[in-house]
């Protein structure tokens, strides 16, 4: 599983493009978005079908933080089970949170068909997959709960997970059809393309420098000019970068690296997730893998891209599938954190 390695895959396979020129002159809006990810496209493709103008700023390309760097698996929930979540943030908010997250892939589907974006969008489901006793005791719990709450999740045991993964490494899993894969990077410029066709103004290549609140309206600096906006939307996750404003995102960053192999023979596609589910596993290092439409294995884990967390991934179905081509890393975030600028 090793050898010479490439750089991200997502940017080498995504068919979708940006036109988005760098900021050259002041301009005002209704809404001005700092970052242009999921977070930041998503918003400014509402906002701008809603009838606002709308400028998003990102200070590299379209999908470089985050969102052009995941696993593209498409959840219905967090990391964090239901109870843990209720835990942290309370009856009224964890519950509203699990809510709208048990939505979140239907409404991820239909916005991929609403706007027609080519992200190899496989709507097939996930296992999260058990990687010993006490994390099959995990997923049991996971699925109680689940149930408890009225997903329709499914817990399998190592028998048909070995039979879906093609890796006998499992103690079982569970799967949650609500789920499923896309090209994360492809996602995020097709969000961007679709704000753009709805009307809002989207600048690559500018780095927002300063942030300034005067009388009622924000004035945001990059690349010598200034975006005057009544609302500001601080979309830059943990790529957070160089901007002088009052208040800063908190977060802690943790590597997460992913190796690509080349398309696999039709013989191991068939044995490997030939259903296209997306996997992760119940370590606490956790592990992923998944597939592509050209049939790459992705394995991706904590870690940065050294080689070492390949060498200290589950034997899954990794071992089979050749040597890695390509390899790249970013920073997860695991419970999302959202608030009011001052
Ligand atoms: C390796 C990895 C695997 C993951 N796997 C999954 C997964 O399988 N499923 C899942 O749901 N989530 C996953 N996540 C989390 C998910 O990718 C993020 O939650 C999501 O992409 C966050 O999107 P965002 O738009 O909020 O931020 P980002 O995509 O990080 O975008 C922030 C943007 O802000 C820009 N920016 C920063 N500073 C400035 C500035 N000064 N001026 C202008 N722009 C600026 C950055 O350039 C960047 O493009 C994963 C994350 C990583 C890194």
């Amino acid at each position: 599983m090793t050898g010479r390695v490439d750089g991200n895959l997502w940017r080498t396979s995504s068919a979708v493009h940006v036109e988005a020129p760098p900021l050259m002159a002041d301009a005002d809006a209704d809404l001005v978005i700092i970052g242009g990810g999921f977070t930041g496209n998503a918003a400014a493709l509402e906002a701008a079908r809603r009838g606002a103008s709308v400028i998003v700023l990102e200070a590299e390309t379209v999908g470089h933080g985050g969102s052009g760097r995941n696993v593209g698996l498409v959840n219905a929930g967090l990391w964090l089970a239901p109870r843990d979540v209720v835990a942290q943030m309370g009856q009224d908010a964890g519950l509203k949170l699990i809510g709208l997250l048990a939505d979140a892939p239907k409404l991820v589907w239909s916005l991929i068909e609403r706007e027609n974006i080519d992200c190899e969008a496989t709507p097939n489901g996930t296992l999260h997959l058990a990687h010993s006793t006490p994390g099959l005791r995990n997923l049991e719990e996971r699925h109680r709960q689940g149930v408890e709450l009225g997903a329709p999740v499914q817990l399998f045991d190592a028998l048909e997970t070995a039979r879906r993964t093609g890796s006998r490494a499992f103690y079982g899993s569970l799967f949650d059809p609500r789920a499923g894969t896309i090209q994360p990077l492809s996602y995020a410029r097709g969000l961007a393309c679709a704000a753009l066709r709805a009307g809002a103004r989207l600048h690559e290549q500018t780095a927002v420098k300063r942030v300034e609140r005067i009388g009622d309206r924000w004035q945001v600096m990059a690349n010598g000019h200034t975006v005057r906006a009544r609302s500001l939307l601080l979309a830059t996750n943990a790529y957070f970068k160089g901007i002088d404003i009052a208040v800063r995102p908190q977060f802690v960053a943790v590597n997460y690296c992913q190796f690509a192999t080349a398309p696999m023979p039709e013989p191991l596609r068939a044995e490997i997730l030939s259903g296209g589910e997306g996997c992760w596993d119940t370590a606490l290092v956790m592990s992923s893998f998944r597939t592509d439409k050209e049939g790459r294995m992705i394995l991706g884990g904590i870690g940065d891209a050294g080689g070492g967390v390949l060498r200290s991934m589950p034997a899954g179905p990794g071992a089979s599938c050749g040597r890695c081509t390509r390899n790249w890393q970013g920073l997860p975030s695991s419970i999302p954190g959202t608030g009011a600028l001052p």
